[in-house]
């Protein structure tokens, strides 16, 4: 089998990059170890993604947004950073922007089915389900993808988009910058008595921090962080403490909470490539970055690097170059290490310093969200990198 563009990788960046590509005559195939089945109907994994206004606009272009239930999508208005046991929030609202909400907040499930559906669709992309990637091996002319049902697959290019983990990214020896955080997120859905009003909650509790973000109706999701050695407790608890906790550690704000549906957890850390491509290869999505959740950026760069490296190898395609070479893949590279590496730092800084119990830490948080609200230049750049307001 031979192809323009090899992926490896069906999550929703790989999805949405393959889609990018298309409409250029390039022959695409993308491989997924999943089967067609779990792609085409994901199981619920209690990820409730927010996605900026720069991917909402990503999204509608590639065809993707409008395969979406439009009743699943939550708008986020308004969202409030609380620190400790103080009532004071660093407070965002969209009413100081030109849009009607801040973000949107969709099931990951939702977003990765409609991905695939428009995929499925395009006659110029092959999904190849149920294998894995054995190996590969990539020289000065073509990249040789072994599957692990035997069969062999060349291409001129071979992207690596298999998560944070990439072995891909391994295999080419491309080095990761990896911090643990020595936590765990929980996540889960809850209902509550009282409505959310479509704000967002990051409350940085000591030793734990719980976010809680509006879904459709007097749903929210629930996204816990905790030193891994306590996460156990947490995943285990009966829904009435579980639901008595959750209560109390958002001071009745949303009234009785009831947990609907399974908890379910992911450990905590971060990882950023040292560059994005090889001869002949390059990472997206997670497997290039692999952000905190918090600041919930994760798919939101991932759909910016498809966008930057779709249009890189765009414009070479157009141009007749040779859309592989190494001046075509290091424009990407450039472009989006500029993007990624910021908002990287930024977040992790932000993390260590709302986790930290110092008393130093303590009191430069207490400061920095009264900075926030009363310095408009700062509170005006928080807002862009968190909505992408164009
Ligand atoms: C709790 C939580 C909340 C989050 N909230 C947000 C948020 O609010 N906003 C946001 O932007 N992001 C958020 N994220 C991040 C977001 O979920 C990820 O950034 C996104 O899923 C990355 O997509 P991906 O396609 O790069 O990788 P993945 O989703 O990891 O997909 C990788 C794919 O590669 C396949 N694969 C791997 N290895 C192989 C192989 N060898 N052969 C064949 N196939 C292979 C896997 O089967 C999988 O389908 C959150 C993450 C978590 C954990």
């Amino acid at each position: 089998m031979n192809f323009d563009v090899v992926i490896v990788g069906a999550g929703p960046v790989g999805l949405s990059f393959a889609r990018a590509l298309t409409g250029i005559s390039l022959n695409i195939a993308i491989i997924d170890r999943q089967t067609s089945a779990s792609l085409a109907n994901p199981s619920e994994d209690g990820r409730e993604i927010a996605l900026t206004h720069l991917s909402k606009k990503i999204l509608t272009n590639f065809g993707i947004w409008q395969e979406i239930d439009q009743n699943e999508i939550s708008l986020i208005k308004e969202a409030k950073v609380i620190n400790g046991a103080s009532p004071y929030s660093l407070h965002f609202n969209h009413q100081d922007t030109s849009e009607n909400t801040l973000g949107h907040l969709i099931p990951n499930r939702l977003i990765r089915a409609a991905a695939y559906k428009v995929v499925k669709e395009s006659k110029d992309i092959k999904i190849i389900t149920n294998v894995g990637v054995d190996s590969f091996n990539i020289d000065a002319n073509r990249t040789e993808v072994k599957l692990s049902n035997t069969e062999v697959i060349h291409s001129r290019l071979m992207i690596a988009a298999d998560g944070r983990l990439s072995t891909a990214r391994r295999t080419m020896g491309i080095p990761s910058e990896v911090k643990d955080f020595g936590k765990t997120v929980i996540v889960c859905k809850m209902k509550h008595e009282k409505p959310h009003k479509n704000i967002a909650y990051e409350c940085f509790h000591y030793g734990r921090t719980l976010a809680v973000l509006p879904m459709i109706g007097n749903y929210s999701s629930i996204v816990i962080t905790i030193s891994s050695d306590k996460a156990d407790a947490i995943m285990n608890m009966d829904d009435q403490a579980f639901n008595q906790d959750i209560q109390s550690q958002f001071n009745s704000r949303l009234g009785s909470m009831m947990i609907a549906g399974d908890k379910y957890s992911y450990p905590l850390f971060a990882s950023h490539a040292s560059h994005f491509h090889t001869d002949r290869f390059a990472l997206i999505g997670d497997a290039s970055v692999g952000m905190h959740p918090v600041t919930a950026h994760g798919f939101n760069l991932g759909l910016r690097g498809s966008k930057t490296l779709a249009t890189v190898i765009k414009e070479a395609v157009s141009n007749k170059d040779d859309f592989t070479s190494e001046e075509i893949l290091s424009k990407y590279n450039q472009k989006h290490q500029r993007s990624t590496r910021p908002l990287y730092y930024g977040t992790n800084l932000l993390v260590d310093l709302y986790n930290s119990e110092k008393l130093s830490a303590k009191v430069i948080r207490r400061l920095a969200l009264r900075f926030g609200n009363n310095f408009w230049p700062v509170k005006k750049l928080i807002m862009g990198q968190l909505t992408e307001i164009q």
